[in-house]
């Protein structure tokens, strides 16, 4: 690879709004967005306004989304990103008509939405209408819901499924402030990644009420989020707090009770939290990731509702990604790595800070598998940091690449330089880079600048450039270990031997040692009479938590074990979390006995399934 380097280029524009005198024309995005039709040098959207409606019988979201525009006096056209929007007018500042076109459709892209500019156009309105397949939005009936009363609605946004519901330059680059009104019908409540401005909302008349929110702080478009349903909230803290159906608010509560310490653990880290409340949404099962890191409200999987507060490593990792990732953006998919190494580093740190050593090198051991089972199934290519995603959907490149290879970069980095060098670095890349999109080659120069500063014999041995450009772990990477993990793996070897389940030292084990003792099973060659003996001696079946459930259930599915197959079919069928199907059809799929078990409870469980989930499995069980 070529190494960038490139200038420190500010791509925020602070501070502007939707009202008064046009903001001055921005630096364009450093490198151009393969996944975006915009053209940002010459117009470029710095603000969303939202006024849309939820119409629930038919699926869809209209309305009208007003975009505040910084353009070259030449700019004679405002390309924005769509998918299978319902384009009815665009309108300027005064209300003069504006000719536009939709270009054909393009396989991952969507629609370019091309709009004439006149000299005078500051504010384009697009009146529009979403599709009932939005790719970013799951409408669930009342059955799908926990509460089994109201429907629900929510978008995921991430890679490039916000042009789905909202037609606007869909790019990481590409920052933007918003705000938004929602009308809904009573009594379902609508929350956003944003600050909501009134509480409760206000009368709409006809049986609806409209919420409004305002984000301050210019994000990428793939932070946008909404969602509606039957919500209650609990405080957690004084800048913390959890929304969810009521009837999992109380177990919802209990499970995020650290949230406030887990915040004042990463700022110690990070520097001050800039994004004002931080609650947490938890779900329907239905959401195809454990978590999305909205802005100042983080969409939650209810699968990490353990009883026991074991899984919330996850909204670590999601409260991370307010410095990285939010604060400091990958500006293109290429380099998502940024977002989710730094993003896992950092995860590992504050439930270090808060848990343990122990618990931190456990959870590290834990990825680093991951790694090493995700590189050998993965063509080379898609095992470099620096992904070619070029005709590629950027899910493609959601891999557990970016982030456990990401975050051994940064351990390595760490100990090589120790915690006394690399905890201000970090910090300061956090202030530096804040509120900016950046790319890789920033990330390298800002690096090389503030941390490496010219030592030569460091840089050789941290040796970088195989990291982001070649496939594979490099060797320098530091690995780690756990002497509870090790522990573990003597047990599973004794009962791979022929030791009896009950004899096993099972009573102290963590969720994270359950985990590691099913992973080296699942790949040990048990009799039917040993897997009957784990089965009915540890009940792992009926476990109530969602992480020691999946592994048991991949264990089971490696040896064919037939007792587990209702307990596979309820899990593929009460919850859509990519990271929990994926392996699971793919498992089945592997043989003539699991293939037409994965057809039959696929073809019943898909409509329950997000699109990003089901776009997934679609290419898995066929
Ligand atoms: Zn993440």
């Amino acid at each position: 690879m070529t190494r960038v380097l490139l200038a420190a280029v500010l791509l925020a524009v602070s501070g502007c709004s939707g009202a008064g005198s046009p903001p001055p024309m921005p630096e364009p995005p450093s490198v151009p967005d393969i996944h975006s039709h915009a053209r940002p040098a010459e117009a470029r959207v710095t603000h969303v306004s939202l006024n849309l409606e939820a119409d629930f019988p038919k699926r869809l979201l209209r309305g009208t989304a007003t975009l505040t525009v910084a353009r070259t006096p030449q700019a004679r056209t405002l390309v924005l990103d769509t998918q299978g929007l319902r384009i009815e007018r665009v309108f300027d500042q005064d209300q003069h008509p504006l000719p536009f076109a939709l270009r054909p459709a393009e396989p991952v892209l969507g629609q370019a939405l091309d709009i004439t500019l006149s000299e005078a156009v500051e504010r384009v309105t697009v009146q529009y209408q979403t599709s009932q397949d939005a790719a970013a939005l799951q409408w669930l009936t009342p059955a799908q819901t926990s509460g089994k009363s109201q429907p629900y609605l929510y978008s995921q946004g991430q890679a490039i499924l916000t042009r789905s519901w909202i037609p606007t330059q869909d790019s990481p680059g590409i920052r933007q402030t918003y705000d938004a009104r929602i009308t809904v019908p009573t009594p379902l409540k609508a929350v956003m990644a944003a600050e909501m401005l009134a509480p409760g909302g206000r009368d709409a008349g006809q049986g609806r009420r409209t919420f409004e929110f305002r984000m301050e702080h210019a994000i990428p478009p793939y932070l946008i989020a909404l969602a509606v349903g039957d919500l209650s909230f609990r405080e957690l803290g004084p800048r913390t707090g959890v929304y969810t159906e009521p009837a999992m608010l109380e177990s919802a509560a209990s499970e995020l009770v650290d949230l406030e310490k887990m915040i004042t653990a990463a700022e110690a880290l990070g520097g001050p939290y800039r994004w004002g409340r931080y609650d947490v949404l938890v779900l329907p099962p239905s959401f195809p990731f454990g978590g999305m890191e909205n802005p100042r409200l983080t969409f939650a999987t209810p699968t990490i509702l353990a009883g026991d507060r074991s899984l919330v490593s996850l909204l670590a990792h999601e409260l991370a990604h307010s410095w990285s990732g939010n604060l400091v953006s990958n500006a293109t998919w290429g380099d998502f790595w940024l977002n989710e190494g730094v993003t896992t580093y950092f995860e590992n740190r504050i439930m270090e800070a808060l848990y343990g050593a122990d618990r931190a090198a456990m959870l590290a051991v834990l990825g680093r598998g991951e790694l090493a089972r995700a590189m050998q199934d993965l063509p080379a290519a898609d095992t470099r940091l620096q992904i070619d995603l070029k005709g590629r959907d950027p899910d493609d490149g959601m891999t557990a690449v970016p982030y456990e290879k990401g975050a051994a970069l940064f351990h390595t980095i760490e100990q090589a330089v120790g915690r006394d060098r690399f905890d201000p670095w970090l910090r300061g890349y956090f202030n530096r880079h804040a509120f900016t999109s950046i790319t890789t080659g920033q990330f390298v120069t800002d690096l090389q600048q503030q941390l490496l500063r010219g030592d030569t014999a460091l840089e050789a041995r941290l040796d970088l450039q195989p990291w982001l450009t070649q496939p594979g772990l490099p060797p320098t990477a530091v690995v780690p270990s756990s002497p509870a993990l090790a522990e573990v793996e003597s047990e599973a070897r004794r009962f791979g031997a022929g030791a009896a389940a009950g004899t096993l030292q099972t009573a102290a084990w963590s969720t994270q040692q359950w985990q590691h003792f099913l992973e080296q099973l699942r790949t040990a060659r048990l009799a039917p009479a040993q897997m009957r003996d784990l089965d009915t001696t540890l009940a792992l079946a009926a476990s109530g938590n969602s992480e020691i459930l999946f592994a048991w259930l991949r264990v089971a599915i490696a040896r064919q074990y037939d007792p587990a197959l209702p307990a596979v079919e309820r899990f593929l069928s009460s919850q859509g979390r990519r990271k929990f199907l994926k392996p699971l059809y793919e498992d089945l799929m592997q043989t003539p006995w699991g293939q037409p078990i994965a057809r039959r409870v696929y073809s019943q469980a898909r409509p329950s399934y997000h699109s990003v989930s089901s776009g997934t499995i679609d290419t898995i069980v066929e």
